[in-house]
């Protein structure tokens, strides 16, 4: 159910994020979770996608990118409002203690009368290339340019190009390739560093012509005009600088990642008590100094705190636990 009213507003939607949403659905709390990302699953989505995880009940051999999927899978069935993409900036007090939660380039705000900041190592922001020619006249409310989309339902039938050539890039090239008219990879170095298997679903996408590889190229060049859409690529071995352009709907960069720290969201000016940068909260109850304003995961600090998945469960459980307790 979508309305700007809930009880519970979830920031983040890492490991700690996602459970406690689950959490508030088994506890038939309202929530909403919201996520400055497109995907869930935080840290283990961006930083280490394929290493194997340790510590994971219920799992032996598991890779982080399989773990968010069987877990975003059993907390983000329910049917509370999902905000991906959405950027939180601002939270404040109205004068009926309900919180009022303001997003980055957005006019929405959204109250709650329980926050959990589940906010962990803080905003993650797709690095955004800057010396490509032209990059700075596209329009910026255009869809031509992308970054780390993991939906490839919104490239059917449409011609891509895709810069970069770590694990995230190959995965994306992999899941789009049967569902886009072209697509295109445009990636520094010589050589992959991805798994074998995909290694060869890479070649065999090439040899059947659904994929062209520009290997030791660089994206050079950006241009739209009239509606026509051109990524230009430049071979990094011609001394020629020699070029090939291609026709496309969009360019999705996966140029990694970089972190701009936690806020904190102006919760300090009321009261939101921090230490080296962690908030500060009761162990007992996961609440931090501000009243009905919760903290889980890796942004949180307490004595003896582990910066690890089971916490990340437990601490979920725990705030909901409290917050269904004192909303009854
Ligand atoms: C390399 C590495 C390996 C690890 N290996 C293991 C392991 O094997 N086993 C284990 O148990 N633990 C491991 N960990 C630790 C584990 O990954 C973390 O404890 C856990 O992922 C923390 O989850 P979280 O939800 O608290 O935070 P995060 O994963 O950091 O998620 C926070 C989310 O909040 C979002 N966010 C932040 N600011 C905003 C904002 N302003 N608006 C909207 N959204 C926002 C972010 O985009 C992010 O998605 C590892 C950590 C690292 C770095």
């Amino acid at each position: 159910m979508i309305t700007d009213q809930t009880e519970v507003a979830i920031i983040g939607a890492g490991i700690a994020g996602l459970y406690a949403a689950y959490c508030c659905e088994i506890s038939e709390l309202d929530c909403i979770i919201t996520d400055s990302l497109l995907i869930p699953g935080g840290q283990c989505s961006v930083f280490y996608p394929e290493k194997k995880l340790y510590g994971a009940p219920g799992f032996r051999d598991v890779i982080a990118k399989d773990f968010v999927n069987v877990l975003a899978s059993q907390c983000l069935k329910g049917d509370f409002e999902k905000l991906f993409g959405h950027r939180v900036k601002n939270i404040s007090k109205t004068s009926d203690e309900t919180f009022a939660i303001k997003f980055d380039n957005c006019d929405v705000c959204k109250y709650a009368k329980y926050i959990i900041l589940a906010t962990g190592v803080g905003d993650m922001k797709p690095n955004v290339p800057s010396a490509i020619v032209g990059i700075n006249d596209i329009d910026k409310s255009s869809d031509f340019i992308q970054y780390y989309r993991m939906k490839v339902d919104l490239y059917k039938g449409k011609n891509i190009v895709v810069a970069g050539g770590g694990d995230s890039a190959i995965d994306f090239v992999i899941n789009v390739a049967p569902v886009a008219k072209t697509v295109a990879l445009i990636h520094r170095r010589a050589k992959f560093t991805c798994e074998e298997v995909k290694l060869k679903y890479i070649k065999e996408l090439e040899k059947t012509g659904k994929l062209k590889l520009a290997m030791e190229h660089n994206v050079s060049e950006l241009k739209e005009q009239n509606g026509k859409r051109t990524v230009v690529a430049r071979d990094l071995n011609s001394n020629n600088f020699n070029e090939t352009s291609f026709d496309v709907d969009h360019i999705v960069f996966f140029y990694g990642f970089s972190l701009s720290g936690n806020s904190m969201f102006g919760l300090e000016d009321i009261g939101l008590e921090t230490e080296n940068d962690l908030v500060k909260v009761d162990i007992n109850t996961m609440e931090t100094s501000i009243k009905n304003c919760y903290g889980i995961g890796d942004v949180v600090t307490y004595t003896n705190k582990k910066k690890n998945i089971l916490s990340c469960f437990f601490e979920a459980d725990r705030a909901v636990r409290m917050i269904k307790k004192s909303s009854v």
